[in-house]
């Protein structure tokens, strides 16, 4: 049987810490030249890098990160937002405000028509992703997250649809994860919270404090079909260095046992909540918080790596630079909070209150491009395909296209004229490095297409 020894192993990680500590300068630079190839890092080499301070190094370290993110991932950045479908949960974590025995929280499960609701307010934001979040309730359960699944895919306005569903709901059974697959899903994003057992049994109470049961949930749901899956934790309940290596030793576990690592990395930082007295006894600095986002990158480079609102847009933009792939903007973590006033009832504070095209009209500053992209879902390059492109890099052929013909369907349907014109000079400026091929010229004629009214085109 499986445990999560297998996938993790606590010894060796803590041996492998206390090993690489003071790694030299030249170990350091070999590690550096090593990830340059792209193929990923060991976790002696990963040891070396969490342990390293010397401030020449660490801007080494993002240099490299930084080229890293630019050869594979390029200059996108995709959005997405989350939508809170139910706060019921018969869990106590003692860091989540939607905790069991939290009296104050208005407990909400959005209906059928709060859902449409909610789904045009994010549609008429211009979001095309969306992260569906549940608690753990036995009675709100998988066929309650699958029938709401399929009403958001049903809902159409002027605007289009949501493309792409991604959903985090809690560890469940194979025979689940068969009826999430069916309810044809996006990724399936299940975090540990921490890799640290000891921790993760002193922070969780009721079903979910099985460090067993969550370790293994993805195995279960690559058994039922799911290719596509994410992994991640809250940064602070344990040490970070740990964490890091626990991450990658599960991103290796994946890989190697079933041929497709994770699909993403999500690295949420803990924030405060209304009822929440737990104090995060390992928290994060700003500094460690990019070096771990940098290691990352290095460490697992075909992976994607997921940012949240609880950062803030400072952080988010050093962030990008150095590994950051996609991220929510806009977001509210109310069931039901969009188009409403501010609630208390919140999951967590948000450190980026700013609207998508506030977020948008910022990155543009630096070249990145926004992107709405779901187009690997929708050809069927998910799971072992995707990875076949993606570890050599090839995917980033399509994500350029594909990105601006989504911004471009932005522009045309969201942006008021300032963010226009910018935007515009964004797309001309990647088009035109695109250059005279095949490609960039099927690009250009797509985006004509856009402006005359066509949407909803991809590669
Ligand atoms: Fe429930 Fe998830 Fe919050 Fe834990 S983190 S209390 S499982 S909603
Ligand atoms: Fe993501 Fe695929 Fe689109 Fe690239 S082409 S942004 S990998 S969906």
């Amino acid at each position: 049987m499986i445990t999560g020894n297998n996938i993790v192993n606590e010894e060796r990680i803590n041996e492998v810490l206390k090993a690489t500590v003071n790694p030299g300068a030249q170990r350091i630079h070999d590690i550096l030249d090593k990830a340059k190839e792209k193929k990923g890092l060991e976790l002696e080499d990963i040891g070396c890098l969490v342990n390293l301070t010397e401030p020449v190094l660490l801007q080494e370290l993002f240099d490299a990160a930084g080229k890293i993110k630019n050869e594979i991932y390029g200059e996108r950045i995709v959005f997405f937002a989350p939508l809170y479908v139910s706060n019921y949960c018969v869990n106590d974590c003692e860091y989540c405000n939607f905790h069991s025995s939290n009296k104050e929280l208005v407990r909400k499960k959005l209906t059928f028509d709060e859902t449409e609701q909610q789904i045009k307010c994010l549609l008429n934001m211009g979001h095309k992703r969306v992260l569906v979040e549940f608690g753990e309730d036995p009675a709100n359960n998988i066929d309650y997250a699958c029938q709401i699944i399929e009403k958001i895919y049903s809902v159409t306005t002027d605007k289009g649809s949501i493309r792409r569903i991604n959903v985090n709901v809690a560890a469940a059974s194979t025979e689940d994860y068969h009826k999430l697959k069916s309810a044809k899903i996006g990724t399936y994003q299940i975090f540990q919270e921490t890799y640290h057992r000891k921790t993760y049994e002193m922070l969780h109470h009721g079903p979910k404090a099985d460090y067993e049961r969550q370790i293994t949930a993805h195995i279960r749901a690559f058994k039922a079909g799911i290719d596509d899956l994410g992994v991640g934790v809250l940064f602070g309940l344990y040490d970070w260095r740990y964490e890091v290596l626990a991450i990658v030793s599960h991103a290796q576990y994946m890989d190697k046992n079933y041929g497709v690592g994770p699909h993403t990395i999500s690295v949420p930082r803990f924030c405060p909540a209304q009822t929440v007295t737990y104090k995060p006894e390992y928290p994060v600095s700003d500094n460690d918080f990019l070096k771990l986002i940098a290691i990352l990158r290095l460490a697992v480079p075909y992976t994607g790596m997921i940012i949240s609102t609880r950062e803030r847009p400072e952080i988010r933009k050093a962030a990008f630079k150095l590994g950051i792939s996609q991220a929510s903007a806009g977001s509210v973590t109310t069931p039901g909070g969009y188009g409403k006033e501010d609630s208390k009832d919140f999951q967590f504070q948000l450190h980026d209150r700013r609207s998508l095209a506030e977020v948008i009209e910022n990155i543009l500053e630096d070249k990145y491009l926004p992107s709405f992209c779901t187009a690997c879902y929708r050809s069927g390059r998910t799971g072992e395909h995707f990875m076949e492109l993606s570890k050599p890099g090839e995917i980033h052929n399509f994500c350029r296209p594909n990105g601006l013909l989504t911004f471009a369907e932005y522009l045309e349907d969201f942006a008021q004229d300032r963010l226009y014109k910018k935007g515009y000079e964004v797309i001309n400026y990647y088009l035109n490095k695109m250059g005279g091929n095949d490609l960039g010229k099927k690009t250009k004629e797509s985006l004509e297409k856009i402006k005359q009214g066509k949407r909803d085109l991809y590669f």
